[in-house]
């Protein structure tokens, strides 16, 4: 008898949030290597032709729903018409997000606004609204990307730190109030990854400097290497795992 792939995402429907670059294109590539359907979401329909044209130059189909996933209605709406005109979304991966630096002291209401409504607010609104579909099915995956900030604290990123440990805790919330009811919710925890979003810290000599003494596997990590753990939590592969932070990060949050 032949043995199942377990790692095949044949036949299976991923939103993306954050799809439009960096690590969420990332994954949404590996996904659509492994088999998937990926929908690719971010704010702007430019930025998203762009990065579908960019999956397509590789091989991918990939379909692109622009919505700001801060706003919890437009986050229900496009998740209702995905379900409604396309199919079932068997995936979501919760990957939109972003960073603000500065003293703690200075941060502003606005940023520590931005952060909490994008970081934290987002994810739920997005887990909610695809669950609400995938319940009736009894099946379903959601993977939050989290960060290793969630445990380390590091100067001038505090209210990051925050939405990350919130990020953190409410997987395994998810976990324990959907699991029984055949979803799957778990997160991934990437350490330092070159991407727009570290522009300033890989172009920072001093902080790479730090960053390779720091970190067992002494380098920054390449989004490609967030690939297999992404593949991983949306297949068969992990099909009793739940409410799990799996770590990919060189190292640098078991080292001193
Ligand atoms: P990028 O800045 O490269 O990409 C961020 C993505 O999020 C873009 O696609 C952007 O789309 C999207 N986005 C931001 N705000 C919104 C919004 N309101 N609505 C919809 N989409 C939005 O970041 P990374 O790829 O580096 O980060 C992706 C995730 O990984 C984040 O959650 C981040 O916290 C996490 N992470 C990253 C690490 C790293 O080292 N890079 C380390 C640990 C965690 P657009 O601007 O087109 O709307």
């Amino acid at each position: 008898m032949p043995t199942p792939d377990l790692f095949s995402l044949q036949g299976r429907r991923a939103l993306v949030t954050g799809g439009s670059r960096g690590i969420g294109l990332t994954i949404a590539r590996g996904l659509a290597a492994h088999g998937a359907r990926v929908i690719l979401n971010g704010r702007s329909s430019d930025t998203l032709d762009a990065a579908r044209a960019a999956l397509r130059a590789d091989g991918f189909e990939a379909d692109a729903v622009a919505f700001d996933v801060t706003d919890q209605s437009a986050v229900s709406d496009a998740v209702s018409r995905i379900e409604r005109e396309q199919g079932p979304i068997d995936i979501l991966v919760n990957n939109a997000g972003l960073q603000r630096r500065a003293p703690l002291e200075d941060f502003t209401r606005a940023d520590w606004d931005t952060l909490l409504s994008t970081n934290i607010s987002a994810v739920f609104f997005a887990a909610q609204a695809v669950a609400r579909h995938m319940l009736g099915r009894g099946r379903g995956k959601i993977i939050n990307i989290c960060s290793v900030q969630s445990e380390l604290a590091r100067p001038n990123i505090a209210p990051y730190t925050a939405t990350k440990g919130a990020v953190r805790n409410l997987t395994r919330g998810m976990a324990t109030d959907w699991a029984k009811h055949g979803l799957q919710i778990n997160g991934l925890a990437p350490g330092y990854f070159e991407t727009e979003m570290n522009d300033a810290l890989v172009r920072d000599a001093a902080f790479t400097d730090w960053l390779c003494k720091r970190t067992p596997a002494a380098r920054w990590g390449r989004v490609e290497e967030l690939v297999g753990a992404a593949v991983f939590l949306a297949s068969d592969a992990s099909s009793f795992v739940n409410g799990h932070m799996l770590t990919v990060d060189g190292g640098i949050s078991i080292s001193l």
